[in-house]
């Protein structure tokens, strides 16, 4: 869609960039010239994202980071500024979510879902806003987000309340660094079913994650190659006006509405069934 050059010369760095939509992303990216940054907790998720850019001819690097650490933020951001040159675009991508009814949340549950989430997305974006002023030029920060950070989500408060928080925070900074040339937009994926998912998330869909098709109105699933194609977009100079937005990209599934709404089952019984589902396809993940 965009000329092929679009991101010669220029640094994405992308968190969580080592799987499913974030590892779609990187290539998208490199594929119109960038040179990657892949950067999370784990060194076979790093290297995976490193070698899909590569095996497209693109140049990648992998860096260890932990979104909730401030520490870790500044350090990875030191260590690509050494490799590539300074960040132009980042995505902040990486996230933590997995299905319980509230009453039953964790306060570590809670913590370790926000802190990726919300805390983990303000830490990236400060480091960059910091680096790109002094370094002038402008910039662009993508948020990725979800449908049900507006409206909420039964068995996902966390999560829920984490990127609504990411889209009150994605439309604060668009105002506060607009001055600078710094674009801040959010893009709000539907369905786009990958091969990362976790046991946990594969649990909801007892049908497999192909067959949800049935549920939306576009009558299919996204393919991740297309989020790659709005995430570039956005970050471009062809989006040069535009920041401050949430990009929904869901085959209008969110507009989805019928004359009589399905039977209302309670959150709990549905985690009964999720849990039951999850134990088969092999026990719990770890977030
Ligand atoms: P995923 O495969 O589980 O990816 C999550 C990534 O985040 C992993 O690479 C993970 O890497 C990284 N991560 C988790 N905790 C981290 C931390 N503390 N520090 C740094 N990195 C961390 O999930 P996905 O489906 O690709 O989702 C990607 C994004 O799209 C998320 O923001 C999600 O909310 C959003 N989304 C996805 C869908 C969908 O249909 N798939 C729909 C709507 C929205 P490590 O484990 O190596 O840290």
């Amino acid at each position: 869609m965009l000329p092929p050059d679009t991101y010669a010369g220029r640094v994405v760095l992308i968190t969580g960039g080592g799987t499913g939509l974030g590892k779609a992303m990187a290539l998208e990216f490199a594929r119109l010239g960038a040179a990657i940054v892949i950067a999370s907790r784990k060194p076979e998720h790093v290297a995976a994202g490193v070698e899909a850019v590569r095996m497209i001819g693109g140049r990648a690097i992998a860096l260890p980071l932990d979104v909730r650490s401030p520490e870790q933020v500044k350090a990875c951001f030191d260590a690509a500024e050494e490799a590539l040159g300074p960040v132009d675009v980042l995505v902040n991508n990486a996230a933590g979510n997995f299905p319980v009814a509230a009453q039953e949340l964790s306060a570590n549950g809670w913590r370790a879902v926000t802190d990726i989430v919300l805390d983990g997305t303000f830490f990236c974006s400060q480091e960059f806003a910091r680096r790109r002023v002094g370094q002038g030029g402008g910039g662009a920060v993508l948020n990725i987000s979800v449908a049900y950070a507006q409206g909420g989500a039964p068995g996902h408060a966390h999560s829920a309340a984490a990127k609504a928080g990411v889209l009150s925070l994605t439309e604060t900074l668009a105002v506060e660094w607009a001055p600078d040339g710094i674009r801040v937009n959010a893009l709000t994926p539907g369905l786009f079913p990958h091969q990362d998912h976790s046991t946990d998330m594969r649990a909801q869909r007892p049908e497999g994650y192909e067959a949800e098709w049935r549920r939306i109105p576009a009558l299919r699933v996204g393919q991740t190659h297309e989020l790659g194609w709005a995430a570039t977009y956005l970050c471009s100079p062809f989006a040069a006006y535009l920041t401050g937005h949430n990009f929904v990209l869901d085959g209008a599934e969110r507009l989805r509405r019928s004359l009589r709404m399905p039977e209302f089952v309670p959150i709990r019984a549905q985690m009964a069934a999720v849990r039951e589902r999850s134990a088969t396809l092999g026990g719990k993940d770890e977030f």
